[in-house]
């Protein structure tokens, strides 16, 4: 029997003996890389199915094994191979059908539904007030980057609380680790609109815990927590360095656990790389599905900008797509924000965009940056320039708003340009704690998106640096 033989018989045993979620997940690419005196190395396409099966799925792989080479195989090990025997497709094909350019009504009125459409969807929800209706399974674009993580979601939101929980989603920001995490929320609402479902961002749940006990109503806020069927708790590295919400968030996870229910948690890095949360929390996360996101090849970035573009009925040219795609290459909000941008120039200008004008356009972008050029003494002065204010001041100990700002940014932008860790900002900058650097960075990645002022001051100051 050969080890092609071997493996696909065992497959087909396993198969039989896992849920379909669970199969695919684990042990779709899988092959048997080495075969020799007895000893079966099987190979997987990366570190987590490796753990993953090392850790839940090594009994019955080694006893299918065993019983289908007729006792032969005596020890299973795993090791991560680049070799796969099958790569996954991307869905690209239905989402390259373009729509038909709307007339401007029609963009008015898409809005207003969409209006209307979240707000019902608001009101008929209830508790899960902060769930987003955008983000679903059906508009994620898969790609070799995020496909475990979505795999996962997808066997989560088909059975919640029974397969991974928790499952510990990481990866950097604008790479769609809340977007899965509500699409689970918004999957399961769909099938059964009696699910309790909470989504909670790490601040408000600490934030209303806090109240909550300044307030002497703890138990309140217990209660709530914990009679919810799947919690959502999104960048959980801001539970570094709190102590007590750590705490009550154990307490909640380890509730919610016992009862089977679902929970599911994002953060920047992984549980052992956040500083200073507890042992016993990292445990807990590690004890469930740990699974990452990270920055998207060109492909899928191309098949997210069509995706995008189908929804929003607009159409561009593949040459313009593949521009903005190859030059924005970050991070799929970024992507999303270069799109937009192109959009509202074409509708204001009422000009169809050439690949001219979006190279003009989307000219920040372009620039390769030299990252390594960038240095912290060049963030703090080129902010300290950009606010009109001294570089002492940025790192001082004033309380003044017009200082407090540029400071945050200033982090943000050692974070973001150059990586920098959060003790290392906290004392670049007048040595602050960590989780003031963390804070800061956390509210000012909040700004970019949601406050357009933020987000153009970010990009002048970018510019400056890069230039
Ligand atoms: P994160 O939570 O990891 O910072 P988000 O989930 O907020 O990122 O994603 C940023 C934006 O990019 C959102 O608008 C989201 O809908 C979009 N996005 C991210 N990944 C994808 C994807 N694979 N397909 C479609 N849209 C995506
Ligand atoms: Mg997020």
């Amino acid at each position: 029997m050969t080890s092609e033989e071997l493996w696909d018989a065992a497959l087909g045993e396993l198969e039989l003996e896992l849920s379909k979620a669970n199969f695919t997940t684990w042990l779709k690419g899988t092959f048997i890389l080495k075969y020799q005196d007895s000893n079966v190395v099987v190979g997987v396409p990366n570190a987590f199915t490796k753990d993953w099966l090392e850790k839940k799925y090594h009994h019955p792989i080694v006893k299918a094994l065993r019983h289908i080479s007729d006792e032969d195989v005596k020890t299973v090990t795993y090791a991560v191979s680049g070799k796969t025997t099958q790569a996954k497709k991307i869905p690209t094909e239905e989402k390259t059908k373009q729509p038909e350019k709307p007339s401007e009504q029609k963009i008015v009125n898409k809005i207003r539904d969409y209006k209307i459409n979240t707000n019902n969807v608001l009101k008929k929800t209830g508790v899960n007030l902060t769930l987003n209706p955008k983000y679903t399974f059906e508009n994620f674009v898969v790609g070799k980057k995020n496909e475990l993580a979505h795999a996962a979601c997808m066997a989560i939101a088909e059975k919640p609380g029974l397969v991974y929980s928790p499952l510990f989603i990481f990866g950097g920001v604008g790479l769609g680790k809340t977007h899965l995490m509500q699409a689970v929320g918004n999957r399961v609402k769909e099938k059964s609109a009696d699910k309790k479902i909470l989504y909670v961002t790490c601040e408000t749940f600490t934030n209303e815990y806090i109240r909550s006990v300044g307030e002497g109503r703890a138990s309140q806020f217990k209660e709530k927590f914990r009679s919810v069927d799947i919690l959502l708790v999104d960048d959980v590295q801001f539970l570094a360095g709190k102590e007590g919400t750590a705490e009550e968030f154990f307490h909640t996870f380890n509730h919610l656990h016992q009862q089977n229910k679902q929970v599911i948690v994002t953060s920047d890095r992984p549980p052992r790389a956040i500083p200073t949360l507890e042992q016993r929390l990292v445990s807990r996360f590690e004890g469930g599905m740990i699974v990452d996101v990270n920055t998207p090849d060109l492909e899928t970035r191309i098949a997210i900008l069509k995706t995008k573009c189908a929804a929003g009925g607009y159409n561009l040219n593949a040459e313009i797509l593949q521009f903005i795609a190859s030059n924005v290459q970050n991070n799929v909000r970024e992507l999303e924000g270069a799109l937009n941008r192109v959009i509202a120039n074409q509708q204001l200008t009422k000009k169809e965009p050439t690949l001219e004008s979006v190279k003009e356009l989307l000219a920040s972008y372009s620039e390769t940056p030299k990252r390594g050029a960038i240095t912290t003494k060049k963030i703090l002065s080129t902010v300290a320039d950009f606010f009109d204010i001294s570089v002492p001041d940025i790192s001082g100990d004033s309380r003044k708003k017009e200082l407090v700002v540029p400071r945050q940014i200033a982090m943000y932008l050692m974070r973001e340009e150059i990586n920098s860790s959060f003790p290392n900002i906290g004392q670049e900058l007048g040595g602050r704690d960590h989780t003031t650097a963390m804070h800061a960075c956390q509210k000012i990645s909040k700004l970019v998106e949601g406050d357009e002022k933020m987000h153009d001051d970010i990009n002048l100051i970018k510019q400056r640096l890069y230039n």
